[in-house]
């Protein structure tokens, strides 16, 4: 038995260093990444139902590290630890940037009432000069109130709310609009909604991929859409992969519509020519 124990031991120990050489060096990938700017964005357009059509009003921006082979890292694989570390405030700082650069263009072609949407990470939310470099940005690109949005989860705001809502504010006040991602998946208490100073909801995935065949789904979508509404807030519904799931949250009353049935996330050239194609009625 004691031989056995210390084998294990050994073999958990070598998957120990195994982690953490992995760890230290993705940590020295990402360090390069951010040094060179390996990243790019990706773009899904948000639409809203004007009429018999769906018209874009929106896209959300997406990060994406193109490593020096040419490898496409998703998100989920780098920001973890982009947080962890605290590289997730420069890389931030860089997706702002690029995306109120990206819109500024879109804007002076034609697609004037664009909004983009930006992802904002807890660490962000305890950067008190954030609001500043957003408003100057915002000025630089001659980007008017609304044009950009940030989309922050229930549970990066929860962690520091005083902290969370004083850049919240600052934000808000500076022209950007606000709106809770991944909303009914976090904080289990609904009074934080009226802390903040939010344009929308988005309600999260989970609700949204069994609506078809589960009642208590469309039940939850049902309140979140009357609870939001009754607090002067829109509604988005992300993860929309079917045409029958697009008829029953339209049916619900969310106001916008995101997901791989509508368009899938695209690089910016793709996503103007997309644009283009499918102009506002
Ligand atoms: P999220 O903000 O909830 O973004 C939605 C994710 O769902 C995206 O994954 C998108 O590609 C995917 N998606 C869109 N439509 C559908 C659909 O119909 N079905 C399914 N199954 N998935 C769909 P992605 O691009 O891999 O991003 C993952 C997460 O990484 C994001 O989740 C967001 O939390 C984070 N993220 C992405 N970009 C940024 C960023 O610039 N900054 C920060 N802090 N986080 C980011
Ligand atoms: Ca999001
Ligand atoms: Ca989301
Ligand atoms: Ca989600």
């Amino acid at each position: 038995a004691k031989a056995l124990g210390r084998a294990n031991f050994q073999f958990f120990t070598e998957q120990l260093n195994r982690a953490v050489t992995e760890r230290f060096q993705l940590e020295a990938k990402l360090r390069k990444a951010v040094a060179s700017e390996e990243f790019e964005l990706w773009y899904q357009p948000l639409f809203e139902p004007q009429g018999d059509v769906m018209a874009v009003c929106a896209v959300e921006a997406l990060l994406r590290w193109r490593t020096i082979d040419g490898e496409l890292v998703s998100p989920g694989e780098f920001i973890p630890l982009a947080e962890e570390t605290g590289m997730i405030v420069q890389i931030g700082d860089w997706v702002i940037a690029e995306a109120c650069r990206q819109l500024e263009k879109w804007h002076a072609g034609g697609l004037e009432s664009l909004r983009i949407a930006i992802n904002l990470s807890a660490r962000q939310l305890r950067d008190k000069g954030l609001p500043l470099r957003v408003e100057q940005l915002m000025k630089q690109h001659g980007l008017g109130a609304g044009a950009i949005e940030f989309e922050i989860t229930e549970s990066s705001v929860m962690e520091e709310p005083t902290q969370a809502i004083a850049v919240l504010d600052a934000l808000k006040a500076s022209g950007a609009s606000l709106s809770i991602d991944d909303f009914g998946t976090g904080y289990s208490s609904l009074s934080y909604l009226k802390l903040f100073p939010l344009d929308r909801l988005k309600i999260d995935r989970s609700f949204v991929s069994d609506i078809e065949h589960d009642a208590n789904d469309a039940a939850i979508v049902g309140a979140a859409v009357s609870l939001a509404h009754n607090l002067g807030l829109r509604v988005v519904a992300e993860g929309v992969e079917s045409a029958t799931q697009l008829e029953r949250l339209t049916h619900l009353g969310c106001d916008e519509l995101q997901g791989y049935h509508l368009c899938r996330p695209l690089p910016a050239a793709a996503v103007e020519r997309f644009l283009r194609d499918n102009p506002a009625p």
